[in-house]
């Protein structure tokens, strides 16, 4: 694997304002806010806060981008792709400012987002550079002298709002779909975590995207968020983030213009252990489900379910590994553990832990926040001895909590595992074929990694069962929720 290189320590904040039909603009009340480094506290800038009518502004220029006749809606789709195209070259070009700036902003260790999360940005935008001529409609044969055909035509007006812990891969999963498909789109990225998303805005223009296709206004969930939300004009939504806020976006819908929505929530996803794994892989794999990102991903294996026959000395090696990770600067490439992204979700974590413990869990290490670091760390913690409905065992965490809980069956773990009211992934590592296939056949779950974790890709649909959401990101069904069907019937002459 190729080297990866030092991060930009104090990468240049070269955009702090709202992104409105390709011009920089404070927002019309002058307000704005700030934004910290999560490993150290310390400000980072302020950045310009849409409320209400900035909202609005970008709506009017989304909607003046998409009229018939306006530049976007004459692009030929091959020219459309060479623009997304565009911009997946300039990430690329820009791969290690954008990864220093999304560590500065965002707390995750750098390595990693320069590894993972860039690749994965720059590889969903060509993906759907793809797509921007092939998502067909059908010919439909019925009785009659009748063609019928469809097609599939893009939405208009999007809206996308998206979470903190992982910001430029919500802004890909949300913006290269809906560019694909010809809407135009605003942006809410999370006002903790805004800085990249700016600065991909400012690579929208050179990549040759006319004024009003991608908005990015910055602003509170309450205010511009639900701004999006309510918005008559605006006629789909794509929504990354928690349960409570989802329900908050479905209710907003309703009581406005029943926009479309996608709903990408939470997860409590279960990770199978069988007996016949090699025994260091499955720990290995087993905290980098839960350890990845401070425990900060939606997707993370946080209900770790071992086998009986092999508990005691899997619980022994994933402590070992626990107490052995390099916490410190994110910035650092030899880091393995950074800090939560606020105080907030720090002292939260922190309240869970203790309750665990106070219901009867065992702590085996960590459950502290780390002293002697201003930033906002917990230790990697690993508990055992939960029993199935307690409140630690059913809630998300988001933190490096690692719940170990014991089974017997597959028939229980699989009921065990299954209840839950998210669905979003099941993991489950095994060298014996039927007991995946069993797992994967029974799991209410999105996805199933099948000995592997968290392996993502632009080409395969994403998405959530029960709680953790409706339709699908990513791969060919995200451009179904990009495209309204229509239905064209075509009288024609009787056969002679
Ligand atoms: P959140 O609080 O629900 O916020 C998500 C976004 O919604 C933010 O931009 C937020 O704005 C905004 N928002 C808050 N209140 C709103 C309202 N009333 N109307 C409209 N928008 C509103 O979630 P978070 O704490 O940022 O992110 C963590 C959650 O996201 C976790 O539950 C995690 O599981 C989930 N997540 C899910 C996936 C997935 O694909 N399933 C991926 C990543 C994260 P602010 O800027 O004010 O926060
Ligand atoms: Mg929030």
């Amino acid at each position: 694997m190729a080297t990866v290189p030092c991060a930009i320590r104090s990468p240049e904040i070269k955009f702090t304002k709202l992104f409105i039909n390709n011009e920089w603009t404070p927002s019309l009340d002058g307000s704005s806010f700030t934004v910290a480094n999560p490993a150290t506290s310390d400000v980072i800038c302020q950045v310009s806060e849409a409320k209400q009518a900035d909202v609005d502004k970008a709506v009017f220029a989304a909607t003046e981008a998409f009229k018939v006749g306006s530049k976007w809606r004459q692009m030929v789709p091959s020219n459309r792709s060479k623009l997304l195209n565009n911009l997946a070259d300039l990430i690329e070009r820009d791969r290690l400012y954008i990864a220093s700036l999304e560590t500065l902003n965002n707390g995750k260790v750098f390595k990693r987002v320069y590894e993972r999360d860039l690749p994965m940005v720059i590889h969903t935008f060509r993906y759907y550079a793809g797509w921007t001529d092939k998502h067909h409609g059908k010919t439909i044969p019925i009785d009659g002298d009748y063609m019928v055909y469809t097609t599939r035509e893009p939405v208009g007006v999007c809206g996308a709002i998206i979470p903190w812990n992982v910001p430029l891969i919500m802004l890909a999963w949300k913006v290269a779909p809906c560019l694909a498909m010809g809407n135009t789109l605003v942006l809410k990225p999370s006002e903790v975590t805004p800085l990249t998303a700016l600065y991909v805005a400012s690579l929208v223009v050179e990549a040759g995207f006319p004024p009003g296709v991608l908005n990015v206004v910055p602003g509170f969930g309450a205010e511009a968020g639900s701004a999006l939300s309510h918005h008559m004009d605006i006629m789909k939504l794509s929504f990354t983030g928690s349960v409570n806020t989802g329900r908050l976006i479905q209710k907003a819908s309703a009581d406005s213009n029943f926009k479309n929505l996608t709903l990408e929530l939470g997860g409590k996803s279960p990770l199978i252990i069988f007996p016949d794994v090699d025994l260091d892989v499955a720990v290995g794999a087993a905290g980098v489900a839960i350890f990845t990102q401070a425990g900060q991903i939606c997707c993370a294996g946080s209900r770790t379910f071992v086998h009986e026959d092999i508990f005691d000395e899997f619980v022994g090696k994933s402590v070992e590994r626990a107490k052995m990770k390099k916490i410190g600067d994110p910035m650092d490439v030899d880091t393995d553990h950074g800090p939560q992204i606020n105080k907030h979700q720090q002292d939260r974590i922190l309240a869970m832990i203790e309750q665990g413990v106070k219901d009867g869990c065992t702590l085996l290490c960590g459950g502290k926040k780390v002293e002697g670091l201003k930033g906002h760390y917990v230790q990697p913690t690993v508990m055992i001895g939960m029993s199935d409905h307690m409140e630690i065992a059913r809630q998300e965490i988001f933190g490096p909590v690692q719940l170990i809980f014991k089974f017997k069956t597959i028939a229980e773990v699989i009921e065990r595992s299954n209840a839950s009211q998210y669905g979003l992934i099941a993991g489950v590592f095994t060298n014996n074929i039927n007991n995946a296939m069993t797992v994967a056949r029974c799991a209410r779950a999105g996805t199933v990694w099948v000995n592997c974790f968290f392996a993502l890709n632009a080409n395969a649909p994403f998405g959530g069962y029960k709680q953790s959401g409706s339709g699908r990101d990513l791969g060919e069904e995200a451009l179904d929720a990009y495209t309204e069907v229509k239905t064209v019937y075509i009288k024609t002459p009787p056969l002679v």
